[in-house]
């Protein structure tokens, strides 16, 4: 595939993807037991400039083209899915909410520190009730002259068990609005969720707030805007960050596939000559190039800024998640009962893959949104 980068976010990517074979692919498996995600690790991906990675060079970040960043996170994903949904939280969801809806004092005060890693943040949307529905969020804000408070529950927030700096979103009634919190804030209480299939190194956490007070400045865009402007916001770089790593996931998963079929023997031959065993491989070298194809797609739309970059970056999400699902699944199957031990890594990316399919949007709202636009593209005539 040739693919249109310059040299220097070539060279970027490039080192990525060595880092991510040589640093993260090692460990992985071991932070996944451990529910860890090691802090020299996140120093290590802090001095690259990966935390920074969209973030313009004025700001200290490495400036990446939406082609480049979305290389780099499949680069990540394939040595390590926790390492890549950091990216997702702090750099898709966060720091680009913040560029896209902040005021200029804010992105001054928030961004140098987000890019070089002194502050990780987290996104606080989802709550115990209220998920595909996220417009029904029912943490509340009230108003006290130049001061908010807040009070509820967040549920599911990647990273929040490690992050400085939360962005949550709050309703005052019907006006829904998005504020930066700091997690040492008197009221704010992380409790650690115990017991996941997947995502156990990403430090995912509840985040209850109790009598929260939050400076008006701290609030990002206008109240009200909270939804329809920060979230969206959000949402759009997070599945576009999602959709690349289903692309970087569905990889390693070939790549194990491949490499376990062509050392694999049974009835005296590689299982790799076997015709059902050659299917799943045809199947899933297909489905990676038609995830990257899309996700390339959606890349060039947002590098020129078109409108419809939201719709194309749905549908690269939405078929990158299915796509890294059913392939983790295959390089399961091609490897027997080994796929179900943790001496082999398709266990574990086949219950990563699964996560991919629920976050930023599960399956069936992106088939909502989708099939929407579909009624609205076609059969005009
Ligand atoms: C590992 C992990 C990490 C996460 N990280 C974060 C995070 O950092 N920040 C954050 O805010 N949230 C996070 N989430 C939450 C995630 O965004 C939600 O889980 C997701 O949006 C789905 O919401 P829900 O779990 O409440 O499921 P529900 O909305 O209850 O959905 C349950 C089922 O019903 C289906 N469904 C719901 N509505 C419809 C409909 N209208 N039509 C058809 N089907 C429907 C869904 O597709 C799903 O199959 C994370 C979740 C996970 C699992």
């Amino acid at each position: 595939m040739n693919i249109d980068l310059d040299d220097r976010q070539r060279g970027i990517v490039d080192e990525a993807a060595e880092f991510a074979r040589t640093v993260l692919a090692p460990r992985a498996q071991e932070n996944d037991e451990k529910g860890v995600f090691p802090r020299e690790v996140l120093k290590q991906m802090a001095e690259r400039g990966y935390l920074g990675a969209t973030v313009p060079q004025e700001y200290g970040g490495l400036g990446l083209d939406p082609v480049a960043y979305g290389l780099l996170v499949a680069a990540i994903e394939s040595g390590d899915c926790a390492a890549s949904r950091l990216l997702t939280v702090h750099v898709a969801l966060v720091a680009e909410a913040i560029l896209k809806c902040a005021s200029t004092e804010q992105i001054r005060e928030w961004i140098p520190r987000l890019a070089r890693g002194e502050t990780i943040c987290a996104f606080a949307l989802t709550e115990p009730d209220h998920g595909s529905d996220a417009a029904g969020i029912q943490t509340a804000y009230t108003v006290h002259g130049d001061e908010f408070r807040l009070n509820g529950r967040k549920r599911w927030i990647t990273f929040s068990g490690i992050a400085d700096l939360l962005l949550v979103i709050a309703r005052n009634e019907e006006t829904v609005s998005a504020f930066l919190i700091e997690s040492a804030t008197e009221g704010v209480r992380i409790i650690p969720q115990r017991g996941l299939m997947a995502g156990k190194a990403c430090h995912i956490s509840e985040v209850v707030l109790e009598d929260v007070v939050v400076s008006k400045k701290n609030m990002i865009g206008q109240p009200g805007q909270g939804f329809t402007y920060v979230v969206n916001a959000a949402l759009d770089h997070g599945r576009y960050s999602i959709a690349w790593s289903g692309v970087g996931l569905a990889e390693a998963a070939v790549d194990a596939m491949v490499s376990y079929a062509k050392k694999r023997s049974q009835f005296g031959a590689k299982i790799g000559t076997f015709q059902l065993v050659r299917e799943m491989i045809a199947e899933a070298v297909a489905r990676v190039y038609a995830a990257k194809s899309l996700c390339l797609r959606a890349g060039e739309t947002r590098r020129a800024g078109k409108p419809d970059s939201i719709i194309e970056s749905t549908i690269a999400k939405h078929f990158a998640a299915g796509a890294a699902f059913r392939t983790a699944c295959d390089a399961v199957q091609i490897h027997g009962g080994n796929g179900f031990s943790n001496e082999y890594p398709v266990e574990r990316y086949m219950r990563e893959a699964k996560v991919l399919e629920i976050i930023e949007g599960t399956a069936q709202i992106q088939q909502m949104v989708i099939s929407m636009h579909g009624l609205r593209r076609f059969g005009r005539g």
